[in-house]
């Protein structure tokens, strides 16, 4: 989280210049505010007993500090993640499911299909990737770096793609052409994920 904090903040400018492109120009800033939100909540003398109530937190912490579509998404992507780790530590394959129960969640609150050019664009080939260097049995670290890979291809395949869900659906055809903010921030949270369990190895 504390690096998901920081690479949110190092690309804020660039979030918000997306949005501002095919929305209203507040995705770094929204971002930046539930990410600083989440940092002071898991500082402040939180000590949980799981990965799930970690978790959790870091889910209400942005449905309440974020007041645009990715607060409640991420949200709740983060609190259907938690309420699969009920352990203290979570190994590969736990985290598989869990992953694969956030995508299940925003899509449930979003709506939103492969190819509406959302974050499921990113998440969706993220989670896939990352379930199948599991099943490989390639580890931890290689599931989460093929994660941050397929996050980022996705993530540059909405440019092409016409908005259907969100904001950027208002515009039309004219969302065409430019690359989905929340994809783009999902792509750095799974770098964030592949670099930090890269370090901790
Ligand atoms: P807002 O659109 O309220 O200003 P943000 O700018 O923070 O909120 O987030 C916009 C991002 O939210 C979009 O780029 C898109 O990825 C994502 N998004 C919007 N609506 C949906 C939806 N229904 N399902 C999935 N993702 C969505
Ligand atoms: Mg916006």
């Amino acid at each position: 989280m504390t690096a998901v904090a920081a690479t949110v903040s190092a690309h804020k400018d660039e979030l918000t210049e997306l949005d501002a492109a095919i929305g209203d120009a507040d995705h770094g800033a929204n971002l930046q505010r539930g990410f600083t939100a989440v940092t002071a909540a898991l500082s402040g003398g939180f000590e949980p007993e799981t990965v799930g109530q970690l978790l959790t937190k870091v889910g209400m912490t942005l449905i309440s500090s974020v007041g645009g579509a990715s607060g409640p998404l991420f949200g709740s992507a983060f609190r259907a993640m938690g309420k699969q780790l009920a352990t203290p530590e979570a190994d590969a394959d736990q985290l598989a499911l869990a992953l694969r129960a956030g995508l299940d969640s925003v899509r449930a609150l979003g709506a939103a299909a492969a190819g509406d050019k959302t974050m499921v664009d990113a998440l969706t080939p993220a989670v896939k990737a990352f379930d199948d260097a599991v099943a490989a049995g390639l580890g931890l670290v290689v599931a989460a770096r093929a994660a941050a890979d397929a996050a980022d291809e996705g993530a540059r395949a909405t440019v092409p793609m016409q908005a259907r869900k969100g904001r950027a659906s208002y515009l039309g055809e004219r969302s065409i052409g430019h690359q989905d903010p929340g994809a783009t921030s999902t792509a750095l949270i799974f770098a964030a994920l592949a670099e930090t369990t890269a370090r901790a190895r």
